[in-house]
């Protein structure tokens, strides 16, 4: 495999960059020191709780009056909290909580659009030693239900509108869950068996004591999708935020004056990592956009609120980019000074977009749901070749191998070899479970490797470049979505017999989702029929994860066995070879 030979040569900058020189930060860095730096700042208190290390520490010193969060709605509206504020209102939060006789390691769930209250209830629910699980709000009642059920759900924090929407019809199948806190966002009165959480905030004490928190504690239930069965619950533990911490500072290079940005929302891992704990933990300035995605308003927001640092995503950057990089040159952001992206592959054009439209490039890094933190990054002290995701983190040992029959793997250390993205396990936000199911968590691991599903391949200066999925998983707009969880919503309809969902590549969206349906004997083919069923789709899924596109068809290809080969739909939409059938039903 080919390097390309394009480098974008890394900046003089006027202070030095958090992480100076990767191969001597790699040799000097520790977990162990990590931690350690945090153990200390909380002066002899015992226990580790995030929501602690991420604002009441801050609460207590000289940062207390330092603005923490700063909120704009939708429609113009801003609100500012301090560390201090917000270290108050969560633990009103986790005084509701206790006044609940919620339990620590109950779960709760967040469905909201961002929000203070969001906010607020996450820090608040860890305080409480709660596990919380953030929900993307634009999923569909579906798999919020799914979630809901197999994250045993006790508590659900949403607005009146989502709870109408999505929860209410399906409220007698959830049978765990107890406790719904509505933020009133309407007119109509609470829906019975709901409390209104902003009278339950206002009436519940600004003083809270944090129990200590055992470090290895359960914290954040976050959900990915697989290919076959339900979805993954990601458990990680408390001690996640030394991870979350060191790579911010390393990978993002923040800074204590630093205003971020990062536009994620908390329902993905990004959002809740990057998006709420690691900024806060360092102490600099979060701003938080209630609105979705809007070309002209996120360039006035990074100019009119003087972000520095902004964690945005490849989908976000090709929007951007389909409006020219004329729209943000007629702004000005003297402030900002440094770009980075998750999620998926960063086009090598969007890298030097970033430098026509803010004099930066657009530095990619990566990582996944179960490793809890960013893995491999480009960064600012470094030379950027476009196209790759950068080098590993210290502290992250990062390999590329191949899986045998046996179960055992090989590391390759030929550079320019395709293999699998391996990682060594033990930094600390490596997930540490797939909630209750023990098998499928042990199958990520060989040895001390852990198996990321990705392919990816390393050049000779350690630059890794990504190649794609190991499975039939697709990313659209950044959102890893389970085909199998598709295929099950559009199985529900009464008219489909079956179903094959693949990712069709998309230039805007990365991928799109595709799906391949074959009516009931009876049922027929019309564009009636495939608007319908987009249309239930969307209804029970949600927009970000259901098909965009459908094509109704007579048979799908399966293996003898019966499962469908996922493969071979995209080979065949994509015109590409169709490798190995051997093992096909015969057609
Ligand atoms: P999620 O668990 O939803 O965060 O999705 C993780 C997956 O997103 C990874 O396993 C990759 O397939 C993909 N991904 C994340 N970051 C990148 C990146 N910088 N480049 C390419 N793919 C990425």
């Amino acid at each position: 495999m080919a390097t390309t030979a394009e480098t974008i040569h890394k900046p003089q900058t006027v202070r030095p960059p958090n992480l100076e020189d990767h191969r001597l930060a790699c040799a000097a860095f520790s977990w162990a020191q990590a931690r350690r730096a945090l153990d200390e700042s909380l002066e002899g208190r015992p226990g580790f709780n995030m929501a602690t290390l991420a604002v009441d520490r801050h609460a207590r010193s000289p940062h207390a009056a330092k603005l923490a969060l700063r909120w704009l709605g939708k429609a113009g509206a801003r609100r500012d909290l301090t560390y201090a504020e917000l270290s108050r209102l969560s633990n009103r939060f986790a005084n509701v909580l206790k006044d609940l006789q919620v339990d620590a390691g109950d779960h709760l769930f967040l469905l909201c659009p961002r929000l203070p209250e969001l906010y607020v209830a996450m820090l608040g629910a860890l305080k409480h030693q709660c596990v919380v699980t953030p929900l993307f709000p634009a999923f569909g009642p579906e798999p919020i239900a799914t979630r809901l059920t197999l994250g045993h759900g006790r508590v659900l924090v949403t607005t009146s509108s989502l709870y109408r929407r999505k929860v209410q019809a399906l409220r007698e199948s959830l049978p765990e869950l107890q406790h719904v806190l509505l933020i009133t966002d309407d007119d109509a009165p609470p829906p019975p068996g709901t409390q209104d959480l902003r009278a339950l905030l206002d009436a519940a004490s600004p003083t809270y004591q944090t129990r200590p928190t055992d470090a290895q504690s359960p914290a954040l239930l976050h959900f990915t999708s697989g290919t076959t069965g339900k979805p993954k619950g990601a458990v990680h533990v408390h001690e996640a935020i030394v991870a979350h911490v060191a790579t911010a500072r390393m990978a993002l290079d923040l800074q204590d004056d630093d205003v971020y940005w990062c536009t994620a929302d908390p329902g993905w891992v990004t959002g809740t990592s990057y998006g709420i704990l690691a900024p806060l933990a360092l102490g600099v300035t979060l701003i938080v956009d209630e609105a979705e995605f809007d070309a002209e308003r996120w360039y006035t927001i990074l100019e009119q609120q003087r972000v520095s640092v902004w964690y945005t995503a490849p989908t976000a950057v090709r929007m951007m980019m389909r409006s020219g990089s004329t729209a943000a040159r007629s702004h000005r952001f003297p402030c900002l000074r440094f770009i980075a992206s998750v999620g998926e592959p960063l086009n090598p054009q969007a890298v030097r977009w970033g430098l026509e439209a803010f004099g930066l490039p657009i530095h990619d890094n990566w990582w996944q749901t179960e490793t809890g933190g960013i893995m491999i990054a480009n960064y600012l002290s470094m030379d950027i070749r476009p196209g790759s995701m950068g080098k590993p983190l210290p502290g992250i040992t990062a390999g590329i191998v191949e899986r045998s029959d046996d179960g055992s793997v090989r590391e390759i250390t030929e550079p320019g070899t395709e293999g699998e993205l391996a990682l060594r396990r033990g930094w600390p936000s490596m997930f540490r479970a797939y909630l209750g199911e023990e098998e499928r968590y042990r199958r990520c691991f060989a040895g001390d490797w852990y198996l990321t599903g990705d392919r990816a391949w390393r050049d000779a200066d350690g630059y890794y470049w990504f190649v794609g999925r190991n499975d039939d998983m697709i990313k659209s707009a950044g959102h890893l979505i389970g085909p199998f969880e598709v295929e099950s919503a559009l199985m529900e309809h009464p008219a489909v017999l079956e179903a094959g969902v693949i990712g069709k590549p998309d230039p805007l969206l990365g991928e799109l989702v595709k799906a391949f349906v074959v009516l009931r004997p009876g049922a027929r083919a019309s564009d009636e029929v495939t608007r319908d069923l987009l249309g239930f789709a969307r209804v029970r899924l949600g927009a970000a994860v259901a098909p965009k596109e459908l094509e109704l068809v007579d048979t799908l290809p399966k293996t003898r066995s019966g499962k469908i080969v996922r493969r071979l739909l995209r080979a065949r939409e994509l015109g590409l070879p169709e490798g190995d059938t051997s093992t096909l039903e015969a057609a």
